[in-house]
This record gives structure tokens, C-alpha cells and sequence, in this order.
């Protein structure tokens, strides 16, 4: 009797990770001097050049770091469509620690190569990146923004304002009043969007529930706002009026939405669903769920519309009416009796098509 056959294993590509839609151009590079291994991911080039942000992750495998490039990158398609910027959706992963690993020299290696693609895709901040590594990056590409040559600096503060101004619309719609004097918001990741905005909520009365893996950014946020910390695995389900997730994605799944314990999750971080149907599971436990991309478009909106040192004010106001946007999603949901995102992606493909 013949040996049964070994099991071929085919290796896997691009076009079969479930998060692949139609992306015009995803990019492998690496650079052997500084160790560089990142993915660049151009989903869609409609409306403009792609315009995302770039992010340093120690990710497990390089299978993980492409299936956040490719969510995240769609994601850019549908947030600048929405913001009603003239850009498309990018994204880059840096495979790497950020605390650990990143040198200036990688960054300029990887800027080295968003220039060979021609301005076709255009880098900015993430997760893990600084406005100075931006300044690395920008020493080998002109195709970046983000920095204090290519106007307002870090978006952080941009971002923070129009999740703040999100905030207030949820609580508005789901508790009749926008005033944060008194609610308790569980803010999860203290980092660049996350510290910022503890200080607006703390300055607008908000009671703050806090919570990073990274010990001192906890420490610093309970010094400065008076606030309580909490285990990182239990920021979501603290009792809260609100949820704001501005750590990674994927927060939002089948095994937190029984644990949350806020009504509203409004935060800054892309990608909090880990898929549509937990859309639908938050609307079934009565929990509002502010569209990721349409509330953290502030840093984008600060990236495309602000020149170099000036125009401050017509940014800030682009990204106040992020709240109007919002205010508009939540009513022609409860109107249509859908989602929040299903409404929202509608109105980006609305765009996209005219
Ligand atoms: P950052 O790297 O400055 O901060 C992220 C923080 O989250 C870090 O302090 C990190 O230690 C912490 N963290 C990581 N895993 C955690 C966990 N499991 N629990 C608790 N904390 C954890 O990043 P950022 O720029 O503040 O961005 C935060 C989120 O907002 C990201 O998802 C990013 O994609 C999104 N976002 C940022 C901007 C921007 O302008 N920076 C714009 C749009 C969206």
C-alpha cells in the first residue's frame, strides 16, 4: 500500500488574505543595512494620491503586518473620502519594535523607498512614529507630510480635538446632553492621540478611567488628570458612559462586546471592529459605536488641508465638524435602522462613485 501523499501547504498571497479588496498596489520592501521590513499598501487612488500614515509594530509574522496594512489602507480610502479630501487610501507597516528597534536610519531607508513610488502614496505619523522620525523620513522623500516643513506638525492634537468633539456628539445622542462634566470615560492608550485628549476631557469635567501597557504614559495621565488607572485587558469593561479605544484595532469582537461596559465606544483608534457583524452586536446591546474613520479624521484632515506654519483655524474648524458628520451618521442611522458604519460607508462610496 502506497504512503499517503504529504499535505502541499501553498503559500499564501496577497490575494487570498480575507482583508484584500480590490487594493491597487501593495509593496514588500526591505533594506539589509538597517534591517527595514515593511509593507506599503495602496488601496485606492480615485479621489487623489493614497495618504496614510505609517506604523512601527513588533507584529508576530509578516502575515499579520499585511493584514493590518490592507485594513488599514482601506480604511484611508473611506476617512479622506468622508473628510471630503481629494486623496486616496494608503498605509505602511514597519515590522519592528518602536521602542527598541527604530533608528533614524530605518527611517530613512523606508522613506527611500514611498520616493521610488513616485508620490503615488504619501506617509505621515502612525502608531509607533514621531513628528522626528517623520523629519528622518523626509530626508529621502518629498512624499510626506505630517512634519513642521509640510505644515502643522504632528496631527496628534488634531486628531484628539475631533475625537473630542465626536465624544460630545455621542454622548449627545445617546444621553441627550454633550456636557462631559461628570461621565466616566475609560480611555485606552496613552500615547500621542490618547494623552491629548485626557486633557481635553479632564478640562471639559470628564472623570478618567486610564489604562496603557506602558507603565510610566499611565502614571503621567494620573498625576495630570486626577485620573483612576485600569488593567489595559479591562479598560473595555470598566462601568463607563464611554468607551474610547486609542490603542490598536480590533478591540471591538465577539469576546469584548459582552464585557463592554460603556454605552457609547468613541476613540481614536482604526480598525475597532474586528468585523462588520460586531457593528451589528454593539447596535443589538443598545451601545453607540462612533465610525472610527469619520471621529479620528482630525489628523488627516490637519495632514491634507494645513500649509506650512499657518492656517491653523481652518483646520481646526474642518475637524470641529467632524461632530456635524457624526450627529448626521447617528440620526440617518436610527432613521434607516442600521449601523453607524453602514451608514457611513454609504456615504464614502457615495463619493467615491461621483
Ligand atoms: P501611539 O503609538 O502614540 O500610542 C499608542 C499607545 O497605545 C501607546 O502608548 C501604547 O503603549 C498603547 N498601547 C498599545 N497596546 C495597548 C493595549 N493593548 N492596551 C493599552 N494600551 C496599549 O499612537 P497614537 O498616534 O496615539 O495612535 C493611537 C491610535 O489612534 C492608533 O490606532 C492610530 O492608528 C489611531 N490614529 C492616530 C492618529 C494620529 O494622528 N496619531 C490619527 C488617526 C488614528
Amino acid at each position: 500500500m502506497n504512503a499517503p501523499l504529504p499535505t502541499v501547504m501553498l503559500p499564501r498571497t496577497v490575494f487570498d488574505d480575507p482583508e484584500f479588496q480590490d487594493h491597487e498596489n501593495v509593496v514588500f520592501v526591505s533594506d539589509r543595512t538597517t534591517g527595514l521590513k515593511a509593507i506599503i499598501a495602496v488601496h485606492d487612488t480615485t479621489l487623489g494620491p493614497a495618504l496614510g500614515g505609517c506604523r512601527v509594530w513588533p507584529y508576530a509574522c509578516a502575515a499579520d503586518a499585511l493584514t493590518d496594512a490592507l485594513r488599514l489602507s482601506r480604511g484611508m480610502t473611506y476617512k479622506n473620502a468622508l473628510a471630503g479630501l481629494d486623496l486616496g487610501g494608503g498605509k505602511a507597516v514597519i515590522i519592528a519594535d518602536p521602542r527598541k528597534e527604530k533608528t533614524p536610519d530605518l527611517m530613512e531607508a523606508f522613506g527611500a523607498h514611498v520616493e521610488r513610488l513616485s508620490g503615488t502614496y504619501i506617509t505621515a505619523e502612525d502608531v509607533g512614529v514621531s513628528p522626528d522620525d517623520m523629519e528622518a523620513v523626509a530626508r529621502h522623500t518629498a512624499h510626506v507630510r505630517g512634519t513642521s516643513a509640510t505644515g502643522l506638525g504632528d496631527p496628534s492634537p488634531f486628531t484628539a480635538l475631533g475625537v473630542f468633539e465626536g465624544i460630545k456628539v455621542a454622548c449627545r445622542h445617546r444621553f441627550g446632553s454633550d456636557d462631559l462634566a461628570g461621565r466616566v470615560i475609560s480611555v485606552q492608550g496613552l500615547g500621542h492621540v490618547g494623552f491629548g485628549l485626557c486633557e481635553l476631557l479632564h478640562d471639559a469635567g470628564a472623570k478618567l478611567l486610564v489604562s496603557d501597557i506602558h507603565a510610566p504614559s499611565v502614571l503621567k495621565a494620573m498625576e495630570a488628570f486626577d485620573a483612576e488607572a485600569v488593567d489595559p485587558e479591562a479598560a473595555h469593561m470598566v462601568p463607563a458612559d464611554v468607551f474610547v479605544p486609542c490603542a490598536l484595532g480590533g478591540i471591538v469582537n465577539n469576546r469584548t462586546i459582552p464585557q463592554i461596559g460603556a454605552k457609547v465606544v468613541a476613540g481614536a483608534a482604526n480598525n475597532q471592529l474586528l468585523s462588520a457583524e460586531d457593528g451589528i452586536a454593539l447596535r443589538s446591546r443598545g451601545i453607540l459605536y462612533a465610525p472610527d474613520y469619520v471621529i479620528n479624521a482630525g489628523g488627516v484632515i490637519s495632514i491634507a488641508l494645513a500649509t506650512p506654519g499657518g492656517n491653523v483655524d481652518v483646520v481646526r474648524d474642518k475637524t470641529r465638524a467632524i461632530g456635524e458628520t457624526l450627529a448626521d451618521i447617528f440620526s440617518r442611522a436610527d432613521r434607516g435602522n442600521k449601523t453607524p458604519e453602514q451608514i457611513a460607508d454609504e456615504m464614502a462610496e457615495e463619493r467615491l462613485r461621483a
